[in-house]
């Protein structure tokens, strides 16, 4: 294997790019990007990078989700999987998890330049990172991964319409997500837009993530006699927060937790917590 030339690298990330804004135009909303789950806007997308797939290649399956899977090589071999997410929270960045799909894409189209494929290599577009429209994060990526909870076909959107209903909708079978079964990979690798500011402050093009945070959510109703002037009240939220961290203590080790919680809003917000160990 040879390296690439500059302008070969180039090429690459200039296409990546241009996907990017493409896939970045297809949204329920004409002036901002916002593609949740079991949308007609999501199935545009999908049905585009279904598209880029067969063009590189690979054969592309979809579930009653709506992921959007692309896989070339032997059958019979666990695959290695990359990509990301295809759906949004309202008012997205263009890059938040298509950037991962439109990577993955970019390395297949290098490596069969190069006839350098693995004997196995699957793109995965999840249909449902965020949770934007259930409430739930991470629909697609359970139904890939065969831990899909059939009672999530309950859950209900801020219309009144249920998971099972909305992916009816769109043609798929719902029943067949909890049957499922566990797929054999050889491992999982997702590129990600940075989320913060610490590779550009510090002029990295590219971090390597050693640990990951986990996520709870929790709605809360609250009131209160007057307005909060400090982050630590003892609201309902603040409770919640609690809730989670004694949670959190419970299955690791940490020695110290900070919440901090913002009642600006009645839109769902992240309970940041600082965990020092
Ligand atoms: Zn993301």
């Amino acid at each position: 294997m040879g390296t690439l030339s500059s302008s070969a690298v180039e090429g690459t990330a200039a296409e990546v790019l241009v996907r990017a804004d493409t896939l970045g135009a297809i949204s329920e909303e004409p002036a901002r990007l916002t593609r949740r789950l079991a949308t007609p806007a999501l199935a545009r997308a999908g049905d585009l990078v279904a598209r880029w797939m067969t063009e590189a290649g690979l054969t592309v399956r979809r579930d009653a989700i709506g992921n959007v899977v692309g896989r070339v090589g032997n059958a019979d071999v666990p695959p290695l999987v990359l990509g990301s997410h295809l759906d949004t929270v309202p008012d997205a960045g263009r890059y938040d998890g298509a950037l991962g799909i439109l990577l993955a894409l970019a390395v297949v189209q290098r490596l069969r330049a190069r006839d350098a494929l693995p004997d196995a290599l699957e793109v995965a577009a999840f249909a449902d990172e965020e949770g934007a429209r259930f409430g739930v994060p991470y629909l697609g990526s359970s139904a890939y991964a065969g831990c899909f909870d059939h009672d999530w076909l309950e859950l209900v959107d801020a219309g009144g319409v249920t998971l099972r209903d909305a992916l009816c909708e769109l043609g798929g079978d719902p029943e067949s997500l909890a049957s499922v079964p566990e797929p054999r990979l050889a491992g999982y690798l997702e590129a990600h837009i940075e989320q913060g500011p610490v590779l550009e402050r510090e002029g990295l093009p590219v971090g390597v993530v050693s640990a990951i945070a986990g996520q709870m959510r929790a709605r809360t109703t609250a009131s209160w006699p007057a307005p909060l002037a400090s982050d630590r009240a003892s609201s309902p939220a603040a409770a919640t927060a609690e809730a989670s961290r004694r949670r959190m203590a419970g299955v690791s080790s940490t020695a110290g937790v900070h919440c901090r919680v913002d009642q600006s809003s009645s839109t769902p917000r992240v309970v940041a917590i600082r965990v020092a160990a």
